[in-house]
């Protein structure tokens, strides 16, 4: 009998998770998911699962080879890029087919109101004047960059609740994981009078209710677009990916 595939899945992301509960159960592969450790109780994931960072580039490389590791899917968000920039190079050093599953960023459609920025930064530099009431969806990582504008409110949606106060004058915290629906997500923008949404360009359906919520609502949306990222081999969805495996079976 041949050896199983073993497949390293870098997660974080609802859709590393689908491919992973695609290959459970399957004989030819063993998948190996990798998670930062950022979130408190992650969801469970089918296959083996290991937490925390490799400790950069050539730890990674070395991880590879140690774990004999035949193909690598990078499944993790795309504004996660500094991993996405190791597995690259790691996979570049150590011969290993690498593949990025993402999904495409959402588009502009009629009716939205679309202001789109490089990073948080130039983000927390549009608010000022266009909303005093502003729904924070970047993820606690990015909370620092708003902690000057002392005259607007933040509603900050976060996985778990925080430990410590955050760097915001004026703010509630709404604890949530996605998928969100519309509904949800309407009541939320209403109970809070949100003027203004600020949002990474994720991309993929679990978070869009927001956007179309703002768009109903006529509400300006500060739109972060993704980090550049290389010229790789990419999947759009987790059917996809399945067939990339295949095909190195
Ligand atoms: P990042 O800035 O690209 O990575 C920072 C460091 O965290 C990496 O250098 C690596 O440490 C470690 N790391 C990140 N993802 C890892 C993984 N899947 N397995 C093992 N180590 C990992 O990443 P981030 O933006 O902090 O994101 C961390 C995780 O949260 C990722 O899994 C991502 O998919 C998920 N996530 C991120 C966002 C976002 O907006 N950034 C949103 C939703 C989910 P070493 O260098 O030590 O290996």
């Amino acid at each position: 009998m041949t050896k199983p595939c073993r497949i390293l899945l870098l997660g974080g992301t609802g859709d590393s998770r689908a491919l992973a509960e695609a290959l459970e159960g399957r004989a030819d592969v063993e998948v190996i998911t990798s998670l930062a450790g950022r979130t408190e109780q992650p969801a469970r994931v089918p296959g083996e699962l290991r937490i925390g960072g490799f400790g950069g580039i050539e730890a990674l490389a070395n991880y590879l080879h140690d774990e004999r590791i035949d193909l690598l899917v990078d499944g993790t968000h795309p504004f996660a890029a500094r991993i996405s920039g190791n597995a690259e190079e790691a996979c570049r050093r150590s011969g290993t087919p690498c593949l990025v599953l993402t999904r495409p960023p959402w588009r502009e459609v009629e009716g939205d109101r679309w202001i789109s920025v490089a990073d948080a930064k130039a983000a927390a530099k549009v608010l000022p004047g266009l909303a005093e009431r502003v729904f924070l969806s970047v993820g606690k990582q990015e909370v620092e960059t708003f902690a000057g504008l002392a005259g607007i409110w933040f509603l900050v949606r976060v996985i778990d609740a925080p430990r410590e106060a955050l760097p915001l004058k004026n703010y509630e915290v709404v604890l949530g994981r996605g998928p969100f629906e519309e509904n949800g997500e309407r009541a939320l923008f209403l109970l809070h009078g949100i003027q203004a949404l600020v949002t990474k360009n994720s991309g993929g359906d679990a978070t869009y209710a927001k956007i179309a919520v703002a768009r109903e609502l006529g509400l300006p949306v500060v739109m972060i677009q993704r980090p550049p990222h290389k010229d790789q081999e990419t999947a759009e969805s987790v059917e996809a990916a399945l067939r990339w495996i295949s095909g190195r079976l």
